[in-house]
């Protein structure tokens, strides 16, 4: 044994924990965070070093395999953000080489030292073409299918390398432009192009803070002086100021010599916050988000981990950014859905921010004017600091908000109306008065689906247990879930019936019914669909702020912080859009997209309104959500999800096994749940499993079942145990601990 050294590495291989590994006789020892090349069967896999394994009695140099290459003699990552990512892989029960993977700047899987410092220069890009965003998948090979959806998730292109590192091949993307579905570009690293547009050096008179925000921010600087770990909840009714209390509470942090870290949820749709940290703390403000090229964020990583920073605005996963000394840690709009993660690791922005400010002895500041149910409840037994923010600036009232029943509209007017009465007259007022407005409907494209009037049969997603949607301007009927798309059929394809209506509508129909309706008017949509390109985004909304449109259509894209003065009329189509949905956060994410949308007029002098269509009018969230009023809709929703056993109530794990057919699915969760009930002391239960609300996804059958406790850690060990000794079950199994959707 004398003389065998030993480290653990995080090798980066989905729901594997740390390996040994030895270190050859005249290599150095490598510091936790360091890069190490490590064989790994017939691979050779960069990972990183997370552990020194002395102590690993029994061990004979026989039974490891050593080090190839040690990369880094300094930590790479440093050992706070190594501590971070173990406790990432623990709490959310997924491989500690995919949590460090997230923390890890792009190009950081160097295969040599010499690869390792040749990463500063311009990278090739693939994307897809026109003709690869409707490619038909079902001609193509395994691995050039798996490089397209890739990319169908990316649009602005994917770094060949990191094709490379999930395994596509050079040859096969060689294939793919060769049949005109992707393109290669080289990109340049030096840039960001999000930061011209957050750079405005425009000079502003200094605001005087209202008496609300100093005592909010009093309360903050408070939390902060006391010194150690601390989180505060920032309750602030839209357009109470809450970026300024930010910026000032970080100007203090920063002279006390601490770093800053502020999460936002999508820069690009949410800009303001990160031209405002950028106006004031200029190039020391580093702006992560997943606009920027591989390249370009590894450049922005550099600048942070070399210290040339101590301010870093950034999207989900710059929680893990090699900022030091970390004194203060921001979430903003801390409820919002982009902070979960939809994929492994399956982690939650805001939960890692606020451990991560408790590993760092900082302070965490949760802003919202909606809190998510979790934090809210957090405040109110005394785990975080309520700081309230009850009047928005220069007293602007909240808008006026009417609900429209929309029975009464069908019945008077007949089935097809997409604007009420109600709305197209405020929208007509409001045109005359060259004032503007947005409407906003949750779902995009043309119509929900198709039917046939002669047998009933309508058009589903061979892959998914979905109808497709219907995208007129490109006449294509497609799936939400796996981007499958077929062009609209002229008859039915069951039995050629030539009746085929449309069902339902979405954000196109709507765009369509404004034009249609006010012809003079300068109309713009924002989904999805409309801002597939970079930049896109950015553009229409400054369009919009520069009031060359009138009417802005969107999806909850539109309803986010933006700040925009001349709106004073927010339209809703359908209210209730997500109420239908078999998730028991369905309420919760109702009441803030109304808030959020009804919250972006009046910004300005002149009042705002917002008027409500739905056909729930007296549904809790959408009552409350009229009247602003959270306290409310917090004790509504609360008695619900005590009764019904969800969260904040209780600790859910929900888990999906995924299976080539239903029975297959079934039957492999039927085990592990099986398993999970064999000790009858445990303390939690076990629902299911049961076919999943989306049973069929991407081709894969899909069962579902619940763990629900108090105990998260017991139930989170006993699911990993259970799932353990059946790696073949483990491998097709979702294990998402606080889901933020069950679907
Ligand atoms: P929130 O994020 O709370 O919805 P914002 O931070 O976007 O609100 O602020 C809303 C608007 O009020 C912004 O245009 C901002 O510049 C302005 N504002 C903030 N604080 C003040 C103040 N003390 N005096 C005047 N205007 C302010
Ligand atoms: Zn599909």
């Amino acid at each position: 044994m004398h003389g065998l050294r030993l480290v653990r590495v995080a090798v980066p291989v989905p729901a594997l924990d740390s390996l040994t590994y030895g270190l050859p006789p005249a290599t150095p020892v490598p510091p936790t965070g360091a890069r190490v090349l490590v064989p790994l069967g017939s691979r050779v896999l960069t990972g990183c070093v997370v552990d020194h394994d002395e102590a690993s009695a029994g061990v004979t140099e026989a039974q490891v395999k050593n080090v190839i290459e040690v990369l880094d003699r300094e930590p790479f990552l440093p050992p706070d953000v190594v501590k971070l990512a173990t406790w990432v892989a623990e709490y959310y029960a997924c491989g500690i080489g995919e949590a460090l993977a997230t923390a890890m700047p792009p190009l950081a899987a160097a295969t040599s030292v010499e690869r390792a410092a040749a990463a500063f220069r311009t990278v090739r890009v693939a994307h897809l073409s026109a003709q690869g965003q409707d490619a038909n998948l079902s001609a193509l090979g395994a691995r050039q299918r798996e490089a397209i959806e890739l990319l169908q998730g990316t649009p602005e292109g994917l770094d060949t390398s990191v094709l490379a590192a999930r395994g596509i091949s050079a040859p096969t993307l060689k294939r793919l432009v060769g049949l005109s579905l992707v393109i290669i570009a080289k990109r340049r690293v030096d840039r960001d192009p999000f930061q011209a547009a957050l750079r405005d050096d425009e000079p502003r008179a200094p605001l005087v803070l209202t008496p609300d925000q100093n005592a909010a921010l009093g309360s903050l600087r408070g939390l902060f002086r006391s010194g150690g770990f601390r989180t505060a909840m920032l309750h602030g009714v839209t357009g109470s100021g809450k970026t300024e209390v930010y910026l000032r509470l970080a100007a203090e942090v920063r002279e006390a010599g601490r770093g800053v870290l502020v999460l936002v949820p999508e820069i690009a749709l949410t800009p303001a916050v990160a031209a405002a940290f950028r106006r004031t703390f200029g190039d020391r403000v580093a702006i992560q988000h997943s606009g920027l090229s591989d390249g370009e964020r590894h450049d922005q990583w550099h600048r942070i981990r070399r210290g040339d920073v101590d301010v870093v605005v950034g999207t989900r996963s710059a929680v893990f950014a090699p900022l030091r000394s970390l004194g203060l840690v921001v979430v903003d709009e801390e409820h919002d859905g982009s902070y979960k993660q939809e994929e492994s690791p399956r982690y939650n922005g805001r939960d890692v921010a606020v451990m991560r400010a408790r590993q760092a002895q900082a302070l965490a500041v949760l802003g919202s004017a909606t809190p998510a149910m979790e934090s809210y409840q957090n405040a109110l037994s005394g785990r975080y600091t309520l700081v309230p923010l009850q009047r928005r600036v220069l007293d602007r009232p909240l808008a006026d908000v009417r609900i429209v029943d929309m029975r009464e509209e069908y019945a008077n007017d007949g089935p097809d109306v997409v604007i009420s009465r109600s709305l197209g007259e405020a929208m007509g007022e409001r045109l005359a008065r060259r004032e503007q407005a947005m409407v906003l409907l949750n779902r995009r494209g043309y119509a929900r689906a198709l039917i046939c009037r002669q047998c009933a049969a309508t058009l589903e997603c061979p892959n998914c247990s979905v109808c497709l949607t219907v995208h007129r301007a490109v006449r294509r009927a497609r799936c939400h879930y796996c981007n499958y798309s077929a062009p609209l059929p002229d008859v039915c394809v069951r039995c050629g019936g030539r009746y085929i209506e449309l069902v339902g509508f979405g954000t196109e129909r709507v765009e369509a019914d404004v034009r249609e309706r006010f012809p003079e008017a300068r109309v713009a949509r924002v989904d999805r669909d409309t801002i597939r390109k970079r930049g896109a985004i950015s553009a229409l909304l400054a369009r919009f702020a520069a009031r060359e449109i009138d009417v802005l259509v969107g999806t909850q894209m539109i309803a986010k912080g933006h700040d925009f003065p001349r709106v004073t009329l927010v339209g809703v189509i359908s209210a209730d859009v997500g109420l239908g949905l078999a998730d028991f956060r369905a309420g919760e994410r109702t009441f803030q997209l109304l808030t959020q949308i009804a919250g972006r007029a009046g910004r300005g002098e002149i009042p705002g309104e917002a008027i409500v269509q739905t056909l729930f009018p007296t549904h809790y969230s959408i009552q409350h959500a009229c009247r602003q009023d959270y306290p409310g809709f917090f004790e509504d929703e609360l008695k619900f999800r005590q009764a019904m056993k969800y969260p904040p109530a209780v600790a859910l794990i929900n888990a999906i096994v995924k299976g080539r057919s239903p029975q297959a699915a079934m039957r492999d969760a039927g085990e592990v749940v099986q398993a999970l009930r064999a000790n009858p002391q445990v303390p939690y239960r076990v629902l299911g499993p049961a076919p999943a609300a989306l049973n069929r996804l991407k081709g894969e059958h899909r069962v579902q079942f619940f763990v629900k406790g108090t105990h998260r850690a017991a139930m989170r060990q006993a699911l990993v145990a259970a799932l353990a000794s059946r790696p073949d079950i483990r491998r097709r199994t979702i294990v998402d601990v606080d889901p933020m959707s069950v679907l």
